[in-house]
């Protein structure tokens, strides 16, 4: 019988660097130690959620404290040649990096920024859904990834964790135009599996300390979770979240289509879910980790399902999908919106190029990616209805 993907859940309620670190070291030791997922002579790229240049505790980026705990385990253990980066939706690498403080911490450790502004047309005949990718050339360049990604919500995908998260290794303005070609959450999520398989990410650390709920990727709230989780398996780590937070792990997509495409499993009897705390190991069923660290009121699209009609129709149909819409009140007509809608003649604009009133919808046109909801600085978009 196959060996079950482990994933090992470690509490830690503080961004205390030295409670972080000592944390981090210790999941990682329970999968068997850096070392044996990484050899020291590789090149490493530490890859982060930068979603946009934002400060620490708005719980939208993976904190720097989390990222500073992998510089250091790296450079404690001999690695030598180490980089960090994403490419944000909106924004620079750079300018991600700059509002969390890194760079100091980067150079603290000997930690390059890696190019993820200069794109690589990357062929991949192999894949499923996805034939190429244009990947940023820090991510062509890693011989290893280490996938540092962040707990919260996603109006497309309901959850964006391990699964989702490497869709920042596609060079800026390409990743909008992914939205066009891939225009449903099902077939969005094969495309991330198949980006999973034709890169070579070796472990997936969740930053759950504290997480978003609600509106997000980007307009939510944090909430206190108290908790990492690591594994070499994105699904798998994905699906503890998902019972940490009560919902069915087989309706998000990125867990369905990602078990599908061979990057991991959502299937409990086939995860070991290990808790370390203090020294301790020990093996614990999905309800002792809802006892532990589970929010049964997670604000999170638990609603419809793959398997029930509303989902399987939402899927395939923009009539039946949640639609974004912005509250008046709260925008302050910056068009960023209107600048990240993918669809050619947009699907949001300011209506006969009048930039006093809110930009307004033409559902028509709308693909339903969510790119205005998840970009808009201010909170202003959110997605109603389902169905
Ligand atoms: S991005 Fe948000 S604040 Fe800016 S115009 Fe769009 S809705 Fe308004
Ligand atoms: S309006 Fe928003 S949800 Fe619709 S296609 Fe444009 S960015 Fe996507």
């Amino acid at each position: 019988m196959a060996d079950k993907s482990k994933v090992i859940i470690v509490p830690c309620d503080r961004y205390d660097s030295e409670q972080v670190y000592t944390a981090m070291k210790a999941g990682i030791d329970a999968l068997g130690g850096i070392k044996s997922i990484i050899g020291t002579e590789e090149k490493v790229l530490v890859k982060p959620n930068f979603l946009s240049a934002a400060e620490a505790d708005k719980a939208i980026t993976t904190h720097p404290a989390v990222i500073e705990g992998m510089f250091r385990i790296l450079n404690e253990e001999g690695f030598a040649d180490v980089a960090y980066g994403d490419s944000p939706g909106h924004g620079s690498c750079e300018g991600a990096a700059k509002k969390l403080d890194l760079q100091p911490i980067a150079d603290k450790y000997g930690v390059a920024r890696a190019d993820m502004e200069t794109s690589i047309l990357t062929e991949y005949p192999e894949g499923q859904t996805a034939k190429s990718f244009h990947y940023c050339k820090g991510i062509v360049e890693a011989d290893a990834i280490i996938n540092l990604c962040k707990m919260k919500t996603h109006a497309l995908e309901r959850i964006t964790g391990a699964v989702k998260n490497v869709y920042g290794y596609i060079c800026g303005a390409h990743k909008a135009a992914g939205h066009v070609k891939y225009p449903n959450p099902a077939i969005f999520a094969r495309m991330l599996a198949d980006i999973h398989n034709s890169t070579d990410t070796r472990v997936h650390i969740m930053d759950g300390i504290i997480a978003m709920e609600g509106n997000g990727p980007s307009g939510g709230d944090p909430i206190e979770m108290g908790v990492m989780l690591f594994s070499k398996d994105p699904v798998a780590l994905d699906t503890a979240f998902c019972h940490i937070v009560y919902l069915n792990p087989e309706i998000v997509p990125t867990n369905a289509q990602g078990e599908a495409m061979g990057i991991g499993t959502y299937d409990d009897s086939l995860i070991e879910y290990i808790l370390v705390d203090g020294g301790i190991s020990e093996e614990i069923t999905v309800e002792q980790l809802q006892k532990l660290f589970g929010k049964r009121d997670f604000k999170v699209d638990r609603k419809g399902g793959s398997k029930s009609l509303m989902g399987r129709l939402s899927a395939v149909s923009m009539f039946f999908a949640k639609k974004p819409v912005i509250k008046k009140k709260d925008c302050i007509k910056c068009g960023i919106c209107v600048d990240h809608c993918p669809v050619p003649g947009k699907a949001v604009d300011f209506r006969n190029g009048d930039r006093t009133q809110p930009p307004v919808y033409d559902y028509k046109k709308c693909i339903r990616c969510y790119c205005c909801q998840e970009m808009c600085p201010q909170k202003a978009i959110t997605v109603r209805g389902r169905g």
